[in-house]
């Protein structure tokens, strides 16, 4: 299996690879298979508060796996942004080596490069599985290579938000002019398409946002959904819970330090690029879960929260101006336009079979 393959796939490969290996010889520490007489010692920076649920998951049981799966031989330190402060320095830290990984989130690094802005989600694109879909086996893990390693590193998918809803609102939307002057945490495409509409969007970090719409500072907050929302407390601060358009497959990110990945011996390389995968489908699976969990606490626990769709018109001027923004950032950037177009025409593609599949059975169920 070359490495190139490895990073391709995100390991399909890594898959195949280990079940042939292990056929042939029975792992053994000091034998052949595992890097015997290495110790490799890692550090991944999250973005995430201590104790985050379930983002924090995912890269403790990364740590976990590869632990066990080099028999000790290949351990990873977890840092959360309690520990090194700096939950949007995560790029930075990995693409010096201060860390050899992070798990963080693609479109907070817009700024470094804006094609990245695209490999989170996008504002009315691509679910979930059109997005696995896309990544490992339609060409967007060649070009999320191609976009990061334009800056020394590798990323992965790291797990899926699924359909974020649209964020807490302390008064409600009845139309677009409700967006002027609005000041409201969100990251990403969905908050420049947001700012077209006069609102100010903001980006804090997950820590300060309790305090900062207690206090006013802000006057709407989109977080992620009840998987995780009620344990920040914005149910007992705002009224309106509104359903999403912005983020429809929020994708978190394992970033990797492409040199320190390369200087990896072999099976230690297919071992943590198996081990992102497996807990980006735990990480997806435990999403979902969460959610149904948080729907039904929040529905029986604070009945007072609405949750609503905004009005057709509002959703309407949000893809209309969602659409005038991609554009031109696709005029002005080469590498932003060859990743949209690229999903653009995959997700052209795919949505004739989501609607035959999966929008057809929903309707029926
Ligand atoms: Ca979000």
């Amino acid at each position: 299996m070359q490495r190139r393959d490895i990073l391709r796939t995100g390991l399909t490969a890594g898959i195949a690879l280990l079940g042939a290996a292990c056929q042939q010889k029975r792992p053994s520490v000091g034998g052949g298979m595992i890097s015997a007489n290495r110790r490799i010692r890692w550090r991944l920076a999250t973005s995430w508060p201590p104790n985050f649920p379930v983002f924090e998951h995912g890269p403790r049981r990364l740590a976990e796996l590869v632990e066990k799966m080099s028999g000790g031989h290949f351990t990873i330190e977890v840092d959360s942004a309690g520990k090194h402060k700096a939950p949007f320095g995560v790029f930075d830290m990995v693409r010096n080596g201060t860390y050899e990984m992070g798990h963080t989130a693609a479109y907070y690094w817009k700024g470094k490069e804006l094609a990245m802005s695209l490999l989170t989600t996008v504002p009315f694109g691509m679910n979930v599985w059109e997005q696995y879909a896309w990544f490992f086996y339609g060409g967007g893990m060649e070009l999320m290579q191609k976009v990061f390693g334009k800056h020394g590193l590798l990323s992965f998918p790291a797990g899926n938000t699924g359909v974020q809803m649209g964020g807490w609102f302390r008064k409600e939307i009845r139309s677009v002019e409700d967006f002027r002057g609005l000041k409201i945490r969100v990251p990403g495409l969905g908050g420049e398409v947001l700012a077209r509409l006069g609102a100010e969007p903001i980006t804090l970090p997950a820590g300060e946002l309790y305090t900062a719409l207690e206090k006013r500072v802000i006057d709407a907050v989109e977080w992620v959904s009840p998987a995780v929302d009620l344990t920040m407390g914005f149910q007992e601060i705002a009224e309106y819970y509104y359903l999403g358009w912005h983020e429809p497959a929020a994708e978190l990110q394992y970033l990797v330090n492409k040199r320190r990945f390369e200087e990896l011996p072999p099976d230690f390389q297919t071992m943590l690029v198996v081990a992102m995968k497996e807990t980006a489908l735990d990480a997806t699976s435990e999403f979902f879960a969460r959610n149904v969990e948080g729907l039904e606490s929040l529905r029986m626990r604070y009945p007072q929260v609405k949750i609503l769709r905004f009005p057709d018109g509002v959703i309407a001027e949000l893809k209309r101006q969602t659409q005038l923004l991609l554009q031109e950032y696709a005029s002005a950037n080469p590498l932003f336009r060859e990743v949209w177009e690229h999903q653009q025409r995959f997700l052209e593609r795919a949505r004739r079979w989501t609607e035959l599949s999966e929008f057809y059975y929903l309707t029926i169920r």
